[in-house]
């Protein structure tokens, strides 16, 4: 019976999703990929795989973006493989760089001794230039003025099911402005004051707080602390003008004003999440499943056969990580009484 039902509410969704494409609700969105040269075959396999599984059905422009120019192999090979328009960004010194104020030798102290703490990247200086741009300065680039929404993705990555529907659209047409797939904890030792820098610019600013908001998902015990769950920033679709908003913006630069880029290890994942989680409402956020996502070590795996079956998945669901006790996903939806979408048949079209 309920294989039946799951089959009656699936073609009731594909014929909603026909209905669909009829793109009413496409907009300005772009995938986007910040790599470096030395990625071409990781990008290229990330980007068929996407195709096959996505944009192929699309046809989604994909920016890609770095911090040195990208040689004529990188552009010729990648611009083949995507069935959009490719764009190749090379990214403004200052947004790569340090900012004034930040005393470089107190920040290669740090490196130093955070490698000795075997703080992952604690070591290195780009990693940090990389966090800080993808904090606050992705969506300054002219490139992207224009641009409603995101999708990132990064080298290396794998899709191995099916994308069945437009994402964008869905997000478009429900009101959400940030959409993840993993949630983890993060390691506290890269980020022992962001909690409170965080807590200290909201008690500053307490106009920016949304109403219905995803505090529940960051802190256990009211706000006094961070659990440092936080969205997978490698699979993020999201809305550019909740970034290039007033909020968004005061938070960064408070941030940057502390120097935590540099004096610890602070990573755009948590920073994001504390940003939508205090300034968006929790019905704002939404969760893609079934994608087969994985970034290393994790990965995303549909449990149910006949969604693996329908979607053409190509992934063990025993190495599911997405409702795995250690992943946070499971408390997004615990906190804020949604219901969990275990299955395609939650999904409302
Ligand atoms: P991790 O996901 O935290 O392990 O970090 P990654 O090494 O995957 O880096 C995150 C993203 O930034 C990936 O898309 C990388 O390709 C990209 N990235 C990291 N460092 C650099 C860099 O120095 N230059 C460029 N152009 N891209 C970088
Ligand atoms: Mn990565």
């Amino acid at each position: 019976k309920d294989l039946t039902n799951f089959n009656n509410t699936l073609s009731n969704t594909v014929e909603k999703i026909k209905i669909y494409g009829d793109d009413s609700a496409k907009g300005n969105d772009i995938l986007l990929s910040l790599v470096r040269n030395s990625e071409l075959v990781g990008m290229l396999e990330t980007v068929k795989q996407f195709e096959k599984r996505f944009n192929s059905k699309y046809h989604y422009d994909w920016y890609f973006m770095n911090d040195e120019d990208f040689d004529d192999v990188f552009i010729e090979v990648i611009s083949e493989a995507v069935s959009g328009n490719a764009k190749f960004i090379k990214i403004p010194n200052e947004f790569w760089s340090y900012p004034e104020g930040i005393d470089q030798d107190r920040a290669s102290t740090v490196r130093e001794k955070s490698q000795q703490e075997h703080i992952n990247y604690g070591g290195s200086e780009s990693y940090r230039f990389m966090c800080r741009f993808n904090s606050g300065f992705f969506y300054k680039l002219e490139e992207l003025k224009d641009i409603d929404y995101y999708w990132r993705i990064e080298p290396n990555v794998d899709f191995s099911c099916d994308i069945p529907y437009d994402v964008f659209q869905y997000m478009r047409n429900h009101n959400k402005k940030y959409a993840f797939n993993m949630a983890l904890t993060e390691d506290e030792r890269t980020i022992p004051t962001l909690w409170n820098a965080t807590t200290d610019f909201f008690v500053e600013n307490p106009k920016y707080i949304a109403k219905n908001n995803n505090l529940k998902f960051i802190s256990d015990d009211n706000g006094k602390t961070y659990n440092l769950c936080h969205f997978w920033s490698n699979f993020e679709i999201a809305s550019l003008d909740f970034y290039r908003g007033e909020k968004y913006n005061a938070y960064f630069d408070y941030l940057e004003s502390k120097g935590g880029f540099f004096y610890e290890r602070w990573g755009d994942a948590p920073v994001h999440t504390l940003a939508v989680s205090y300034m968006l409402s929790a019905d704002e956020i939404f969760f893609v499943g079934n994608t087969g996502y994985f970034h290393h070590p994790n990965k995303d795996c549909p449990s149910d056969v006949v969604i693996r079956q329908k979607l053409h998945c190509n992934c063990n669901p025993g190495k599911d990580f997405t409702w795995h006790r250690w992943s946070c996903a499971s408390k997004f939806f615990d906190v804020n009484n949604f219901v969990k979408p275990n299955t395609m048949t939650n999904i409302k079209y």
